[in-house]
């Protein structure tokens, strides 16, 4: 198949009208162009007062990009222009279409519950706990899907023992890979690992739609995000830009994680997605040899700020070393030794996590107030 380039996008994104009058790329509305493997994300930059009356706009410049030969998927989305006081996150990503503000609508349609997995800083084992916890529910006789939204670390593909390319049965969506009947789809499927990303505001938000919307994910009963570590630009336009179910949050028994584990906490709140409760990772010592355990340092510093917080403490998981060797290999313990006293703790805390959705109907984008 012929390889699509910038200069043919450009091309061809020239051929539609600015509302100021000219092209939309001469006038410079074109922003954060990215194409992998026929995969194209852009952002075209507006007038947010304007946001909802260039939806035609957007959809021509899609289409018109669609169109071109070799070119798999496209995601357009409208940003906030540059104008002063006009780039804050929030601000930008209200100016999208796919989350009108009271629009009710789904993202994804046949999935019922997204749930993100999230940590205040790396390290702290959130991926580790997004895989498990996702096998964990296909124990529960659930349809499971997980979305690797680390695009600065991907590491789905390695826990899940996947690789190679996403393959598309229509041209436009691609399809989720499989795992331990699992779907999953990651960043890590369409660029070479150890390849450095710089990824911009807007390409963050192009790239997570992208991930969300192009996928062909089916029915599922729960979509687990494995989110990016911190609580930066990143989390909050995944956090708005999502109809949430809610959020986890992983945590070190270390207090100074748990101080990150509260911004977590506060950005969820403030974009009003549910927090599900906490899950202390690493929280003891599990010896591989005698199986004795060891308290680690402020063990149970999760479970008391959990309580501090006001939300629901979900479980504690121990640093142990088949958790590690497992998921380096490729088959995470859940599904390589299910009747493992911690695939049991995992599969407990999927329990919590799953009756709290079953009680909550399903989510509509979070409303964003564009100031
Ligand atoms: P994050 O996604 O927070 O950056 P990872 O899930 O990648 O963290 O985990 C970081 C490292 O810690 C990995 O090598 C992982 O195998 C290991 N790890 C995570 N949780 C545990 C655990 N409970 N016991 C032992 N090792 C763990």
């Amino acid at each position: 198949m012929a390889k699509i380039t910038e200069a043919e996008i450009r091309s061809v994104l020239s051929t539609i009208t600015s509302p100021e009058g000219g092209n939309i790329i001469e006038r410079g509305m074109v922003q954060g162009l990215v194409v992998r493997d026929g995969h194209v994300g852009f952002s075209i930059e507006v007038d947010p007062a304007q946001g909802e009356k260039l939806e035609p706009m957007r959809k021509a410049a899609e289409s018109a990009v669609t169109n071109l030969p070799g070119v798999l998927s496209v995601t357009a989305v409208l940003t906030a222009h540059k104008g002063p006081g006009a780039t804050a996150p929030a601000q930008r990503a209200a100016a999208t279409p796919t989350q009108r503000p009271g629009s009710g609508k789904a993202l994804v349609p046949g999935v019922k519950h997204i749930v993100a997995i999230a940590s205040g800083k790396g390290g702290v084992g959130k991926s580790t706990t997004a895989t498990n916890l996702a096998l964990a529910f296909t124990t529960l006789g659930l349809k499971v899907g997980l979305l690797d939204a680390d695009i600065y670390g991907p590491s789905q593909p390695r826990l899940m023992g996947l690789s190679g390319r996403p393959e598309s049965r229509d041209g436009k969506t691609l399809e989720p890979k499989q795992s331990f009947g699992v779907k999953v789809m990651s960043m890590g499927f369409l660029i070479e690992e150890d390849t450095p990303m710089i990824w911009r505001g807007p390409m963050v938000m192009s790239a997570i739609t992208q991930l969300l919307r192009e996928v062909n994910w089916g029915e599922l009963d729960i979509l687990v995000c494995d989110l990016p570590p911190g609580t930066g630009d990143a989390q909050l336009t995944m956090a708005q830009s999502v109809p949430l179910s809610g959020a986890v949050i992983v945590s070190t028994p270390q207090d100074i994680a748990l101080l990150d584990a509260k911004k977590g906490l506060n950005m969820f709140r403030k974009v009003d997605v549910p927090v599900l409760g906490l899950i202390e990772n690493m929280s003891y010592f599990s010896c591989p040899n005698c199986g004795h355990r060891t308290d680690i340092f402020a063990h149970g510093g999760a479970q008391r700020e959990a309580a501090r917080f006001g939300v629901d403490f979900l479980g504690e998981i121990p640093l142990d070393i088949k958790i590690r060797e497992t998921s380096d290999d490729g088959r995470p313990i859940v599904a390589s030794e299910p009747t493992s006293p911690h695939s049991l703790a995992y599969g407990e805390i999927a329990r919590k996590i799953w009756a709290k959705l079953d009680a909550t109907p399903q989510r509509a984008a979070p409303r964003i107030v564009l100031q």
